[in-house]
């Protein structure tokens, strides 16, 4: 296998395991144990919810830290 798809739970669509679902699913190259590189699919949610998640990462950079 040379691909994994991660696609939001419960969406409002159904994802399509596929590089053309609707949601435009972005590719990242992934080094394996063996030193192969493998491909990792991830897919956009289509309801917002990242939005509504907290950035901890962000909220360390704010200037006073
Ligand atoms: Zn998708």
């Amino acid at each position: 296998m040379n691909e994994l798809h991660i696609h939001p739970v419960d969406d409002l669509i159904e994802h399509a395991i596929a590089d053309d679902c609707i949601c435009g699913p972005s590719l990242r190259p992934v080094k394996r144990a063996d030193g192969s590189t493998g491909w990792l699919y991830v897919h956009n949610s289509l309801d917002a919810r990242e939005f509504a998640e907290p950035n901890p990462v962000g909220a360390r950079r704010g200037p006073n830290l």
